[in-house]
């Protein structure tokens, strides 16, 4: 098959190339580096059935596939928030056409939306059906809100196009090739220990998370591209941690020296957040498999080998 990756520069979409091109697919790459890097796709950059073409969403493109991963949206508050017009100009400008595109080639559509579209949930776990409590006109806004559009037109779509739609809505997934300067809570605290400085813990510590590692989030996407179900389905690790129990982990595999300090809660961070994932157990068949102290020797063990003798990380 030829399968369109957009995003496919960023942390999850290479991981999701390197998956499909094992599979023997032919797979194009379509991003405007913006948070992604070729480095991350280096090993295929020459291989006969991989081509990356630097190309923004929000602007049209004719292309010939038979499946789309949509991704591409920078993920991190640190990132999404630096420019919050364009993230949604990038969700919704970029979702529709993608699903132009996808109209026009007859291509199965995934969208990869996010547990940002229940903002700070009322309800926990979070089951697909919830609807939601989200500020619209807040920091977080811009992402929250442009993925829920970007919801609503596959949706739309799918009813007055017949394109053929699968939704995911993924929760905090964290791995190998995460940035340094991400800004996302699993990369700061493995950053930060590896550097012996203090880790940032925001606000009390108590709000949650649950995390999933990134292979296991690729497989579910995967399942989710090629079976029936079109969604929205959750797709997250439901095993749940407070912000603190996270940096006390973190400290205690990297650096039990290294000093945990408190900063401000940033603005409607969501309070607790755990997916329910009876719908991906019933209709993908698909459980993730990594616990979390294994997929974060992984990351560690990947941020330490990015380390320049000098102490500083290379460039990525
Ligand atoms: P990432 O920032 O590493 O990757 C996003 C990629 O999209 C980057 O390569 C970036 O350069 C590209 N991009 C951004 N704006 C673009 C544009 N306008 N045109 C073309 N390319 C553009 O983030 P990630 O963690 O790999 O997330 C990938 C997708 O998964 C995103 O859509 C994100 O919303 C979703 N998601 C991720 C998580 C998570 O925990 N990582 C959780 C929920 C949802
Ligand atoms: N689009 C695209 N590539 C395609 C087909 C469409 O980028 O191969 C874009 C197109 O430019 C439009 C958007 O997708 O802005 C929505 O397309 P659709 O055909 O649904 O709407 P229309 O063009 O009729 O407004
Ligand atoms: N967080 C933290 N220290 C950091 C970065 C994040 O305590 O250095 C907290 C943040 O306030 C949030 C949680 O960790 O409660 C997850 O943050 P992240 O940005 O990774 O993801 P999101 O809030 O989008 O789930």
């Amino acid at each position: 098959m030829r399968i369109l990756v957009t995003g496919g520069a960023g942390f999850i979409g290479s991981h999701l190339i390197d998956r499909l091109m094992t599979e023997g697919h032919e797979v194009i790459c379509l991003d405007n580096f913006y948070t992604g890097h070729r480095h991350n796709l280096l090993h295929w950059l020459d291989h006969p059935y991989f081509e990356v073409i630097r190309h923004d969403v929000t602007e049209p493109i004719r292309l010939e596939v038979d499946q789309i991963y949509h991704l591409a949206c920078p993920a991190s508050p640190v990132h999404y928030q630096y420019n919050p017009v364009k993230t949604i100009k990038t969700n919704v400008m970029g979702t529709l056409n993608m699903l132009g595109l996808a109209k026009r080639v007859k291509a199965r559509f995934l969208l990869a939306s996010t547990s940002e579209v229940y903002g700070d949930p009322e309800v926990h776990p979070q089951t697909e059906d919830y609807r939601g409590n989200v500020n619209p006109i807040g920091i977080r806004s811009c992402y929250d809100e442009g993925k829920r559009v970007a919801e609503t037109l596959a949706f739309d779509y799918h009813r007055q196009n017949n394109v053929d739609i699968r939704v995911a809505r993924i929760f905090n997934t964290y791995g190998p090739r995460m940035l340094e300067n991400d800004g996302r809570v699993v990369s700061n605290f493995v950053v930060q220990a590896l550097q012996g400085i203090p880790l940032t813990v925001y606000g009390s510590g108590s709000q949650t998370r649950s995390f999933c590692y990134v292979s296991d989030l690729v497989s579910g996407l995967m399942r989710l591209m090629n079976g029936d179900y079109i969604g929205p389905v959750n797709l997250g690790n439901p095993d749940e941690y407070t912000i603190l129990q996270l940096a006390q982990t973190i400290q205690a595999m990297v650096n039990p020296g290294a000093d945990l300090i408190y900063k401000p809660l940033p603005q409607d961070d969501p309070q607790r957040r755990k997916p329910d994932i009876t719908r991906a157990q019933t209709f993908l068949g698909w459980n993730p498999t990594v616990p979390l102290q294994e997929g974060l020797k992984l990351t560690i063990d990947d941020f330490r080998s990015r380390q320049s003798p000098s102490g500083t990380t290379a460039a990525v």
